[in-house]
């Protein structure tokens, strides 16, 4: 499944963000796949989707799309997955435009390598070690577009690997895959390590337990993972959010500063 690697060769340290530049607009070939394809955007207010269409202007010029294994990256496909990475730094002009991460990589479906050996006894093993998501240190974002598709029965009510993978970018900007992106000040940490280590323990327990979480589960292996599936609810289906988890939703609105609960059918 999504899964999160990183290369250790890279120097520490939170990255300088470019502001988005002001005065770049999106063409109506762009706006029209977002009214037709990009479920959050009806219902954004108007307030910010001036904000919202610059900062996905500003991602298409900037970042490097790759089709894998013969998949062709249509513009479609760019807007949708600009769309909702630039949704989650609508209140965070101060960490640029992921600066760490310039390209993003499609595959047509999950992706990874199959590790072959032969037992003792002559059977044969292959062990699959697949992902629908990938982010690396300061290198790109792979997505496997099968299961991002709206078109698609790949992405379930409150999965979305464009959002968990953006937030393992945002989890790295100051070097560590720690579950703690950069908060706007030192005050805030306190609050968000009491409130994060509670309820990844919580998730930890009723995943041993084997009970239903709203919280998916692959969010029980580590805080950074907890933070990524954290953050795919945040967006997905806000309102739920808030009334089960009312002190890491406030966590949550608190960084991204924004509060989609307010507006976000879901
Ligand atoms: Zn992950």
């Amino acid at each position: 499944m999504r899964w999160l690697r990183g290369s250790s060769s890279d120097a520490d340290g939170i990255p300088a963000g470019q502001p988005p530049r002001a005065g770049e607009d999106l063409d109506a070939a762009a706006r029209d796949v977002l009214r037709r394809a990009v479920q959050f955007y009806p219902a954004l207010p108007e307030a910010q989707r001036d904000r919202l269409h610059r900062l996905i202007a500003q991602f298409l010029v900037e970042k490097d799309f790759w089709g894998s294994q013969n998949l062709t990256v249509t513009f479609e496909m760019k807007v949708y997955i600009a769309a909702h990475a630039c949704l989650m730094l609508l209140g965070l002009p101060r960490l640029g435009l992921y600066p760490t991460a310039r390209e993003v990589i499609v595959f047509p479906s999950h992706f990874g390598e199959s590790i072959e050996c032969i037992a003792p006894d002559g059977r044969r093993i292959v062990i699959h070690d697949h992902f629908i998501g990938q982010t690396w240190r300061r290198g790109p974002v792979l997505l496997s577009w099968d299961h991002i598709d709206p078109a698609s029965r790949g992405m379930m009510a409150g999965h979305n690997t464009i959002y968990h993978e953006f937030a393992h970018v945002l989890d790295l900007l100051d070097g560590e895959a720690d579950g703690v992106p950069p908060l706007e000040s030192a005050d805030q940490l306190p609050g968000w390590q009491r409130v994060m280590r509670a309820e990844f323990e919580s998730l930890v327990a009723a995943d041993r337990a084997g009970r239903r979480s709203f919280l998916d589960p692959y969010g029980a292996q580590d805080p950074a993972e907890f933070f990524a599936v954290a953050t795919e609810q945040f967006f997905e289906q806000p309102r739920r959010f808030q009334r089960l988890h009312r002190a890491l939703y406030g966590q949550l609105r608190q960084f991204y500063k924004q509060d989609p609960a307010a507006w976000m059918v879901s």
